[in-house]
């Protein structure tokens, strides 16, 4: 009989065969140039750096780093292709090209699935069910809309901005490029983006899709590269908007450079969300929308659900079953279908979480991660609760960016709207009830931008989504999305 490899999902008594995704169906370069003017143009700086897969630590790409000279290059080529072309076009024809490239990206789906895993350490599982789907689905969203501004905005007679620079994190790479790409290029403006610089892949095949899609040269231009590479594109003088999307930290070096100029600004930032369990919740479902909200690609979200909050009458069976289900959690190899946790992003960032883990433990909470092996090279991070912690923790009060929950319970309905809202953040939450009428006071009452109820990370292209507070403002997704890139 030929023999079978059997891979044991952790502590929980499971086998599981590997079901590891096919990486033949894949290209990356060796080594990319910068995206501008519709060309594959080499950095005048002369340097590259390297996209690292975060699970193995290998190589994946050589990537150019821009400096300001090719930054300059790159708005320049933007305003052009704003003053030639794309301003010009009319809106239906702008529409054509939108949803070319929408569906050139559904063609590609299972090779920037992989690659975003790849890059990112992302579960192949996510990147294939969300990122893609969704990626894919705002640019069919935005498309629709490019002939129909007026019908958005009746009697207002909406204009477009001009270039617009925009800058993304890592966490959701094609996905956030796509945020910000497909209304700008509904509403008539040309685009300098810069991804992050652990996860430059997705937005650089991206570019290729452009390229083949025959969007006029320099309509879209796609840099990589660091800080000093976004402070660049954030100072150029003809830059007409800045859509910025990373941590509060940043947001704030943003919001100070572009004072006294007249950049239009939105800033999507940094989350401290609180997920809220009632005691008539739905127990088991709540349990389920905990573990996606907080664990779902490794914490990395900026709307992750990392304060929970539990009615003390249910708190010990909330505990024992989140317990119990974060025994079955498969952390490993992010390219395994089976794996629900894969690869901390970086090194650096896993040093901020597990100097987070010091100081939680430091700070008198009790910690609890399952008993789960996880691989000895790359970066990774056990699943991890911490209770007997109250409001003036550091874990409390910081954003950790990584799959790290403090719980703390409550009794009445006031007491956990005042501990919610006791953070400079204001991002996101989540209330588990039975009751409408709960639900309702609550949503009102949360000073968040996004509020799901019963549910946990639901994204839609329809809906606006940004923060309040230090989480930013402007609003990505919906009408609110195209207006961020309109004059009236
Ligand atoms: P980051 O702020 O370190 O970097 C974000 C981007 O900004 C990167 O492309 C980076 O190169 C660039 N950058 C860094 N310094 C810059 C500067 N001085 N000027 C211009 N650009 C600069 O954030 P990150 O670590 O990549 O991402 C994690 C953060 O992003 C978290 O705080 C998370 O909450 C936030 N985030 C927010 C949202 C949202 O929609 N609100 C979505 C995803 C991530």
């Amino acid at each position: 009989m030929a023999k079978k490899t059997i891979q044991i999902n952790f502590d929980t008594g499971w086998d599981l065969a590997p079901a590891p995704e096919s990486t033949d169906h894949i290209k990356i370069n060796e080594q990319y140039n910068l995206f501008i003017g519709g060309k594959w143009v080499k950095p005048k700086s002369g340097k590259y750096f390297a996209s690292i897969n975060p699970a193995t630590e290998e190589k994946l790409a050589m990537v150019a780093e821009a400096n300001d000279k090719d930054i300059d290059s790159a708005v320049k080529a933007a305003r052009k292709a704003y003053d030639t072309v794309w301003s010009k076009m009319p809106a239906k024809e702008r529409g054509k090209y939108i949803y070319r490239i929408a569906r050139l990206m559904q063609e590609k789906a299972r090779e920037l699935a992989v690659i975003e895993s790849l890059d990112g350490g992302k579960p192949i599982r996510e990147a294939r069910d969300i990122d893609i789907p969704l990626a894919c689905a705002h640019f069919f969203y935005y498309a629709g809309w490019a002939d129909k501004l007026d019908y958005a905005f009746p009697n207002r007679k909406p204009k477009s901005l001009g270039v617009a620079g925009q800058i993304t994190p890592w966490n959701f790479p094609l996905l956030m490029a796509a945020w910000k790409i497909a209304p700008a290029l509904a509403t008539g403006n040309t685009v300098v983006l810069k991804p992050a610089e652990t996860t430059p892949l997705t937005a650089l095949k991206l570019a290729e899709i452009i390229q083949e899609s025959g969007l006029p040269d320099g309509v879209v231009n796609i840099v990589t590269g660091a800080a000093e590479s976004g402070a660049a594109l954030v100072n150029h003088k003809d830059v007409d908007k800045i859509a910025f999307t990373g941590s509060t930290g940043v947001g704030k070096i943003i919001q100070n450079a572009i004072a006294g100029t007249d950049k239009k600004a939105t800033l999507e930032l940094g989350g401290k969300a609180a997920n809220i369990i009632f005691e008539d919740a739905p127990i088991d479902q709540a349990v389920e929308g905990i573990i996606n909200g907080i664990f779902f690609n490794q914490g990395h979200v900026c709307c992750a659900g990392s304060r929970l909050f539990i009615q003390e009458s249910v708190y010990d069976v909330v505990l024992r079953k989140l317990k119990d289900r974060m025994q079955a959690l498969v952390v490993g190899n992010p390219l395994d279908k089976n794996t629900d946790i894969g690869a901390i992003n970086s090194k650096e960032q896993l040093a901020t979480i597990n100097k987070y883990l010091k100081i939680g433990t430091k700070e008198g909470a009790e910690i609890y991660q399952p008993e789960c092996s996880i691989p000895k090279k790359g970066y990774w991070c056990k699943p991890t609760l911490f209770t007997n912690v109250s409001q003036s923790n550091t874990i409390v009060q910081e954003e950790i960016f990584g799959p790290v929950l403090a719980i703390q319970s409550f009794r009445t309905v006031d007491e956990v709207i005042e501990k919610a809202n006791n953070t400079p953040y204001g991002l996101s939450a989540g209330v588990w009830t039975d009751k409408g009428s709960k639900m309702f006071n609550l949503t009102s009452q949360l000073k968040a931008g996004i509020v799901w109820g019963n549910t946990y990370n639901k994204f839609d292209p329809t809906s606006p989504f940004g923060g309040f507070k230090e989480s930013g403002f402007g609003r990505e997704g919906g009408l609110h999305g195209l207006k961020a890139y309109l004059k009236f």
